[in-house]
């Protein structure tokens, strides 16, 4: 995709309007930078990331509640860190690429023997039972290439779940999909290409270093613009900032579009309101933890920073640097009447091609506070970009190119609040 500016119909504001893409850019290579790690706990990643948020509010007039833009919490998370290797008969496979570890995995470091199971062998639940009792298992991992077998199939959920007790488990997977957990197993868990292990792939030799650390501090980065006819009437723009960190030493995820671009698109709506001061009190916050169960707005709702019957409305940002078919608005369906006006807004501006709705979910920060009774939206951007929980979520291929669009609808629609 490519980044069009449609100058003459922006003749008046064409200076900010060239100067927000040109600053959302720079948010997001700055945040996909190798330095941010993935923004996750190893090295810090998710921390510095916290900062430069904190310093651009800063930069732009954003002001803290209180006298601090952080609030932190405590949760624990597993972390997959330092050496990291896997090789099918001796053949080494690629970390990020070829393979990656799942993330509720324990740690491991051996050579093991490989037993496959897929839709034309999987065993009886009799059997399973009569080999682990043996403790055939041991030792040995199991590879599920559950492609061609019913998800609800029983036999599939058990291994998936190692009831056998194989000290390790490897799904094939035709994509490889990242996650984080709090929690952790003991035995190891590989996501593998399934082109890189067929039936007569018979050894697997591993080392992954796992640690859970049970006392890890994220936190969220919260500030405001006050309004200057309504100050007690709060609009919330919400975006997670935190992503998956690292996998090893040689990879990290820099989720460009999870969620660089919603905190591109953040900051930008920071930088708009200090230029152009808002009727209502604008707040932005910036989540944390949101990849480990949506865990920093769940802090927040419990230790909330103002009123929460002054929020008016929360738009929540997640993966927007699409919109080339244009946008998913969850609890779009709930608040019909908010939905209905943010179409009205785009027939008549023609910004987006088109703006689809669906039921709320808990997919990302804006559930907590629906759960509260307060009115919101979860907006994310849709395209045909594959890239998600992966490597291949870079900034250099993220189409950007419907992002002032997405920009100057939700601005119409805030200031219409
Ligand atoms: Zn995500």
């Amino acid at each position: 995709m490519k980044i069009l500016f449609f100058l003459s119909l922006y003749c008046i504001s064409t200076f900010s309007f060239t100067q927000d893409i040109s600053y959302a850019k720079k948010v997001l290579d700055t945040l996909t930078s190798p330095y941010f790690e993935g923004r996750g706990a190893i090295n810090d990643g998710e921390k510095k990331a916290a900062t430069y948020i904190a310093q651009e509010f800063e930069k732009l007039g954003v002001q803290p509640f209180k006298n601090s833009y952080f609030q932190y919490f405590k949760t624990p998370i597993n972390t997959i860190y330092g050496d990291l290797s896997v090789a099918i008969d001796g053949e080494k496979l690629q970390p990020g690429v070829d393979f990656i570890v799942g993330a509720n995995s324990g740690k491991l470091k051996g050579t093991f023997d490989l037993v496959h199971y897929n839709a034309a062998n999987l065993p009886s639940k009799k059997t399973m039972q009569k080999l682990s009792k043996r403790n055939f298992f041991l030792n040995k991992f199991i590879v599920i290439d559950g492609a061609t077998i019913p998800s609800d199939n029983e036999t599939l959920s058990l291994l998936k779940i190692n009831v056998v007790g194989a000290t390790g488990v490897i799904f094939l997977e035709d994509k490889l999909t990242q996650s984080l957990a709090t929690t952790y197993v003991d035995y190891a868990i590989l996501k593998v290409k399934r082109e890189k292990i067929n039936r007569k792939s018979h050894s697997i030799s591993v080392t992954i270093q796992q640690k859970l650390v049970s006392d890890y501090q994220s936190q969220n980065v919260i500030g405001h613009i006050k309004g200057t006819e309504f100050p007690d009437s709060l609009v919330a723009i919400t975006a997670h900032y935190d992503h998956l960190g690292r996998m090893g030493d040689e990879v990290y995820f820099p989720g460009a579009n999870d969620n660089g671009s919603g905190i591109a698109l953040m900051l930008n709506f920071a930088a708009h309101y200090t230029q152009h001061p808002p009727k209502k009190t604008i707040v932005f916050m910036a989540f944390g933890a949101e990849e480990s169960g949506i865990l920093g707005s769940n802090y927040f709702i419990q230790h909330p920073l103002f009123n929460l019957q002054q929020l008016n409305f929360l738009i929540n940002v997640d993966v927007i640097g699409t919109g080339e078919e244009g946008l998913m608005v969850v609890n779009g369906i709930e608040l019909s009447t908010a939905f209905d006006k943010l179409q009205t807004i785009n027939t008549k501006n023609q910004y987006v091609t088109t703006i689809k709705k669906r039921k709320n979910a808990p997919n990302s920060d804006h559930y907590w506070f629906i759960e509260k009774g307060i009115p919101a939206f979860f907006i994310y951007g849709l395209g045909s970009r594959k890239a998600y929980h992966d490597v291949e979520d870079i900034a250099s291929t993220l189409p950007m190119n419907e992002f002032n669009n997405i920009f100057l609808l939700l601005r119409d629609f805030i200031d219409g609040l």
